[in-house]
């Protein structure tokens, strides 16, 4: 698989990204051995880049994944929340305990949405500057659902690295059209900085249409490497497929179209309200007492780990 240089940055990614989220208990639910196994996998048939965040809480997959991978040749990029310099400094040694590494290649500050949110995240960004200095972070990024949100990266020499939402759809852009967000992504590129997209399926939704969808951002100058959530060998197999040669082999066509996400309430729901909170994109709501989903979710499984009753599931 291709390799390219993240922007102005001196790392080197394969034009997919392994995007971790879905082996999680949440999603997928693989054992530490299983997603690890998969990473791996994926690293053989040449993705030798993953995206995580602190809130995905699966650090030790990628650690014990890190046991038969060359180190130097891989690329960890994960995302926190941070504001301060103390919750920057926290969230950058737990990255390295856990995942059992010197150093975070790309750390993001996570769901940036404007120029505003990056003025108020910026003591930890001082912080990141600091810890890259010492050779603990070699790039900083923000990832972003917003057009907004691309805008401030180019405000910012420090941010290094985007990771914007952009699928053919433009599902989950929550300030303008895809057109909006290529012409932005473009502008971010042509000033140096690493562009790797999110959700190329729009979550799932775009799943019945996957090689147009796929293809569609692969296609795309400005984006130097894309994250899609892996959860199979079968699927790794088709991602690898689609980068190289822009079609789905027959095989596994058939199975993969079968395949459709979506996102299960169980029963016994108390309606508590924390995961319309916690969602930014309004895609769900007490409906008659129960959490319910609507059109506008996007799949990205962030309110089930908010929900006290565990019962929210993307499958
Ligand atoms: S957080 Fe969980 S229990 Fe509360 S409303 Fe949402 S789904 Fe129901
Ligand atoms: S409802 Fe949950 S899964 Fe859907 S977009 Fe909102 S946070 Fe993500």
């Amino acid at each position: 698989m291709d390799r390219v240089k993240l922007g102005n940055t001196d790392i080197e990614v394969s034009r997919l990204c392994f995007g971790s989220l879905t082996m999680t208990p949440f999603q997928a639910n693989l054992s530490v051995e299983e997603g690890a196994k998969l990473i791996q996998y994926a690293y053989t048939k040449g993705i030798n880049f993953i995206d995580t965040a602190e809130i995905y809480d699966n650090y030790q997959y990628i650690k014990e994944a890190l046991k038969n991978i060359n180190r130097e040749d891989y690329v960890i990029a994960t995302k926190c929340y941070a504001y301060s310099k103390e919750m920057a400094a926290e969230s950058l040694e737990l990255a390295l305990k856990e995942l059992q590494t010197d150093y975070i290649d790309i750390f993001l500050l996570h769901e940036q949405e404007s120029i505003h949110t990056v003025r108020g995240h910026y003591e930890a960004i001082e912080y990141f500057l600091k810890a890259k200095k010492m050779g603990k972070i070699k790039a900083i990024g923000i990832s972003t659902h917003r057009v907004s949100g691309v805008f401030a990266a180019t405000q910012y020499d420090e941010i290094e690295v985007v990771h914007p939402i952009v699928n053919k759809a433009g599902i989950g852009i929550q300030d303008g059209t895809i057109n909006d967000m290529l012409e932005m992504i473009e502008k971010a590129y042509n000033m140096g900085k690493g562009i790797y997209g999110m959700k190329p399926l729009g979550g799932g939704h775009l799943i019945g249409q996957s090689k147009e969808a796929f293809n569609f951002v692969r296609n795309i100058p400005s984006i130097h490497s894309f994250a899609i959530g892996m959860q199979s060998r079968e699927e790794v197999d088709c991602n690898v497929n689609l980068m190289e040669t822009g079609e789905i082999p027959e095989y596994l066509s058939e199975s993969l179209k079968k395949k459709k996400r979506k996102l299960i309430i169980a029963d016994y729901c108390i309606g508590c309200g924390n995961c319309v909170k916690t969602c930014r994109q309004n895609g769900i709501e007490i409906i008659d007492g129960k959490a319910t989903p609507n059109e506008r979710c996007i799949l990205c499984g962030y309110c089930a780990r908010n929900c006290p009753e565990f019962c929210i599931k993307v499958i």
